[in-house]
């Protein structure tokens, strides 16, 4: 179901706006901010609603405070970097409820922007606290989520205030649902998926809804072992988890009943440990000998996986193709995100989800070549296995 967004408010002038964002950034020991990409996200939403006359309150989490305030995990170097980056002054209210925060609430005039502090410095948000909520929703007159990357949690801030405030979706919001729903609902075809990272077990339900959507599912990277050792192929030290090797057999039987093809790799870069100086060499033929481990996808692969990719029309990614972290081991991972990069430009639909795969996009310069990266790791694996995420069903439908 389509939900409002912040286009959809009648009246922005003089209101009050609760707005919660993702301002969840890595800081270094020293509070720096070493990565403003969630800051800078945000800024369309901020500023639509500030220009507009809106009095904009900004509330979201940092880390993960375990009982308290915790100076480390304050929103201070937030509140400096967002006000260089929008050019418009900041007001950072060491608290998100109480008699001061309710003073500078009170004291705003329109266009102005407060940031909360981190509003996780309460058990209560964590726990969807109803009477939290309400305190929170009490200080202004409506909602807007842009805080994706939690929209998959219900706290008191992304689910609880909705209670009480109508809530519309916020630019960025609404453009992680367009292109991540896009992918659920009548794809262009064909459909390719890309899979990777260490492991299956967070992925399953991923491939269970993806399969019957995709035409090819390329599957790579550590958890592609124990798709082979479901097929008897020798994988030697690699990554294999052993418990998962029926649901391993039960996607290959699926794939086969939905004709839709699964692709692995048919060549590996291994080394004799795990290590950025171990050993290495690439095998072609068989599986991988003993006393060797998969680290990541050969040139044939690259290749092969390519054939599919660049026929696509629409491509989701998730998962780096191998220890893309030792520069040996990241050919694979970046040989994919040139290709998926050379077919966005011919026209195709590049979605990426969060997480390592991004990172490694950003290592290989080419974050701006794709048509969608988004801006949650595990909000968009919960989104594309068709879970309800509760932050955006408690927003208004359109
Ligand atoms: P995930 O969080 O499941 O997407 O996994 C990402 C991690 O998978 C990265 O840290 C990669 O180093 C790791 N990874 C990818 N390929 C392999 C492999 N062949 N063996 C071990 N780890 C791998």
């Amino acid at each position: 179901m389509a939900k409002q967004t912040i286009e959809d408010i009648k009246e922005i002038k003089g209101k009050k706006i609760l707005v919660r964002v993702d301002f969840n950034v890595p800081l270094d020991d020293k509070l720096n901010i070493t990565d403003d990409t969630r800051i800078r996200a945000a800024i369309p939403t901020i500023k639509y609603l500030s220009d507009k006359g809106g009095r904009v309150i900004l509330v979201s989490h940092l880390g993960r405070p375990k009982s308290g305030p915790d100076d480390k995990l304050r929103l201070a170097p937030v509140a400096k970097q967002l006000q260089e980056l929008i050019g418009k002054p900041i007001a950072y209210v060491k608290d998100c409820i109480g008699p001061e925060v309710e003073k500078s609430v009170a004291a705003l005039t329109d266009g102005d922007i407060i940031l909360f502090e981190n509003v996780r410095f309460y058990k209560e948000e964590e726990a969807n606290d109803p009477g939290f909520a309400k305190k929170l929703a009490a200080l202004a007159d409506l909602y807007v989520n842009d805080a994706f990357g939690t929209a998959h949690r219900a706290h008191a801030s992304t689910e609880g205030v909705t209670k009480y405030l109508k809530g519309y979706a916020g630019f960025l919001m609404e453009k992680e649902i367009k292109f991540l729903g896009q992918l659920l609902n009548n794809p262009p075809k064909p459909f390719v998926a890309i899979l990777g990272g260490a492991k299956i077990s967070g992925k399953i339900d991923v491939v269970e809804n993806l399969l019957p959507k995709v035409d090819t599912l390329i599957i790579g990277g550590g958890m592609a072992y124990t798709f082979f050792k479901a097929r008897n192929v020798s994988v030697g030290n690699s990554l294999v988890e052993l418990d998962k090797i029926p649901v391993a057999k039960e996607i290959l039987k699926k794939a086969i009943d939905l004709s839709k093809t699964i692709m692995l790799p048919i060549d590996h870069v291994v080394a004799d440990k795990f290590d950025a100086n171990a050993n290495v060499q690439t095998v072609t033929r068989g599986g991988i000998p003993d006393g060797w481990q998969g680290m990541d996808i050969g040139p044939e692969t690259v290749k092969k996986f390519g054939h599919a990719i660049k026929k696509a029309k629409t491509i989701f990614w998730n998962g780096p193709m191998g220890v893309f972290e030792f520069d040996r081991f990241s050919n694979g991972t970046i040989g994919i995100a040139k290709l998926v990069a050379a077919a966005t430009e011919k026209g195709a639909i590049s979605v990426v989800g969060g997480g390592d795969s991004v990172a490694a996009i950003e290592k290989a310069g080419l974050a701006d070549k794709f048509t969608h990266i988004s801006t949650g790791g595990g909000a968009s694996l919960e989104f594309v296995e068709g879970k309800v995420l509760p932050g955006i069903a408690a927003l208004q439908d359109k």
